[in-house]
């Protein structure tokens, strides 16, 4: 069974629960532990606010992991993965606003399936990555592209506060081989693809990563963008959607 979990505020409370059809009940323990499903809470997701599914300690997100959108970079193809880190403060929820940064130039949608990590996990061999892995949230890697053009490093165009949407839930049960990643802009798909297309599949980059730096629980893996990023603009409405996880939804503004 897929267990849709989600980090609410009901009531001043901040707190997971879990939906079973159009109903959510509140979780009781702790879901990087043992946990069990206890009261519903009455008018279901409607009647609370969704927030950032995790409050993670990084983001490690893997560059150039698609075949397609590499050749759309015009890059090579990365013999090992290509990672780097989105800082925790760049992080916001389902609804919260993409702030444009002021003279950033053009800033990019990535679409992107993201692993929630479950528990700590240090030197993970990629044969036991699944036990580390707690289930997929949806990433949107914002990107200031010019910006990552002229640097030859990735933590000013992809460190900006805002620029990690995250969301709306945590999938747990999700099979990670096959999950289809759309990005959508203004309700039309400008990217679509599946993570049967990664160069680097989810148990390889759990094993690469967890053998640079330790991962802790609610830390997130993303896995790379498909082809089709492209400009946002203010007023847009931007989408990004991982099958069996929901759509991560968030508006753009300009500051
Ligand atoms: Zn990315």
């Amino acid at each position: 069974m897929i267990d849709l979990l989600y980090r609410i505020a009901d009531q001043g409370r901040v707190v997971y629960a879990v939906r079973r059809g159009a109903d959510l009940f509140e979780i009781e323990g702790d879901v990087f532990d043992a946990y069990h499903v206890g009261a519903p809470i009455p008018g279901g997701l409607d009647a609370v606010r969704v927030l950032a599914p995790v409050l993670p300690s990084k983001i490690v997100a893997v560059g150039l992991n698609y075949k397609d959108h590499a050749a759309e970079q015009g890059k090579p193809l990365p013999a090992e993965p290509l990672i780097f880190l989105k800082p925790s403060t760049s992080v916001i929820g389902p609804g919260e606003a993409i702030r444009l940064p002021p003279g950033a130039g053009r800033v990019d949608h990535e679409a992107e399936a993201g692993i929630v990590i479950g528990r700590r996990a240090y030197r993970v061999p990629a044969s036991r990555a699944h036990e580390y892995v707690l289930g997929v949230t949806c990433v949107n890697d914002v990107t200031a592209r010019d910006l990552q053009r002229r640097e030859n490093q990735y933590t000013r165009p992809k460190g900006f506060d805002t620029f990690a949407p995250l969301g709306p839930a945590i999938a747990v049960g999700l099979d990670t081989a096959d999950l289809e990643v759309q990005g959508l802009v203004n309700g039309s798909v400008r990217q679509h693809s599946s993570t049967r297309q990664l160069i680097f599949p989810v148990a390889d980059l759990v094993a690469f990563i967890s053998g640079v730096m330790t991962l802790l629980p609610g830390d997130i893996i993303s896995t790379g963008t498909p082809a089709g990023i492209g400009p946002l603009a203010e007023g847009d409405v931007v989408t990004v959607r991982v099958s069996g996880v929901g759509d991560l939804v968030n508006p753009v503004v300009q500051g």
